[in-house]
């Protein structure tokens, strides 16, 4: 009799993966923490039942999450990843020149059992000399910190248990102060067809704080709903008003090898579909 994993997203909606072979299974102080076999998605991580990443599509998000907010920017040197245990977006980070990428963590032993399990996710990034790794909790390390980074990238967990945090108004005014001039803020902001309350709450908070805010998107395959949205926030350039030239002058330069980004992606993900725009206008 196959074993399933079901993803219980609201009380009426649920995804089911069959699971061929459970690789890793344990509790932390953090989370319940799983990854395991699917015949089609590869391996899958989930934290508290919910789905993280799997093999099969983790390039569409780390590359989008990754590769525009350092692509916007153009000569971003120091990088801030809060969350992102996995690896995935610290390895794309890590194909651009940059000096340094500091990861803040607050489970240990996600980062540990995916370098273990998931080795195809982060491809050692952990191990480069420009990768820093401090486990603990952004919302705290954005209030102490005196560093100053050019890209923040918010790579965490939906808004429940530790990563509640991460979306409130003083941890984006924190973010704000430790960013660098033309420095450039982004987050996971859910799946608005299913959380739009979530990127509402979002465009409010960021859009009283900074210059320009919004969002980006891009379909996850894995991610139930249709279109993810990516929150983005600046006191420097508007990331809507990039063209395709600039984008694509400094995609040839950083010469990235893609699978789901193009600089075309990049300008028309700004494009947002009226139902996810009229939840993204402030006020
Ligand atoms: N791609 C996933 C998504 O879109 O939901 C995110 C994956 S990544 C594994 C999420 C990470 O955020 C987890 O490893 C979790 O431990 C971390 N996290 C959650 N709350 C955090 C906090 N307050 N500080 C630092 N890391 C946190």
């Amino acid at each position: 009799m196959a074993e399933w994993y079901t993803e219980i997203l609201y009380p009426e909606l649920a995804q089911r993966l069959r699971i061929d072979k459970v690789v890793f299974h344990e509790k932390t102080r953090n989370h319940e923490i799983m990854i395991f076999e699917h015949a089609l998605l590869g391996r899958v991580l989930t934290l508290d039942g919910v789905l993280q990443v799997t093999e099969a599509d983790e390039y569409v998000y780390h590359e989008m999450i990754a590769h525009v907010p350092l692509l916007a920017h153009g000569a971003a040197r120091r990088v801030l990843i809060v969350g992102g245990g996995d690896g995935g977006s610290l390895r794309r980070c890590l194909m651009h020149d940059v000096e340094k990428v500091t990861v803040v963590e607050i489970d240990r032993t996600v980062v540990e059992c995916c370098r273990r399990h998931l080795p195809a996710i982060g491809a050692g990034a952990f191990d480069d000399a420009r990768a820093e790794l401090v486990i603990g909790d952004g919302h705290g390390f954005v209030t102490k910190t005196k560093d100053n980074f050019d890209v923040i990238i918010v790579d965490s967990t939906d808004p429940i248990g530790p990563g509640e945090a991460l979306f409130s108004r003083q941890f984006y005014a924190h973010c704000q102060r430790c960013l660098a001039p033309g420095g450039v803020l982004v987050t996971q902001n859910g799946v608005p067809f299913l959380q739009g309350d979530e990127l509402r709450d979002a465009a409010r908070r960021r859009g009283a704080l900074f210059a320009h805010a919004g969002f980006y998107i891009a379909a996850i395959p894995t991610y139930y709903g249709g279109y993810m949205a990516f929150g983005w926030a600046s006191d420097g350039a508007d990331l809507r008003c990039q063209s395709v030239d600039e984008i694509r002058e400094r995609f040839q330069a950083a010469g990235l090898e893609t699978r789901f980004y193009t600089p075309e992606i990049h300008v028309g993900a700004f494009n947002l579909p009226p139902f996810i725009a009229d939840l993204a206008r402030i006020g």
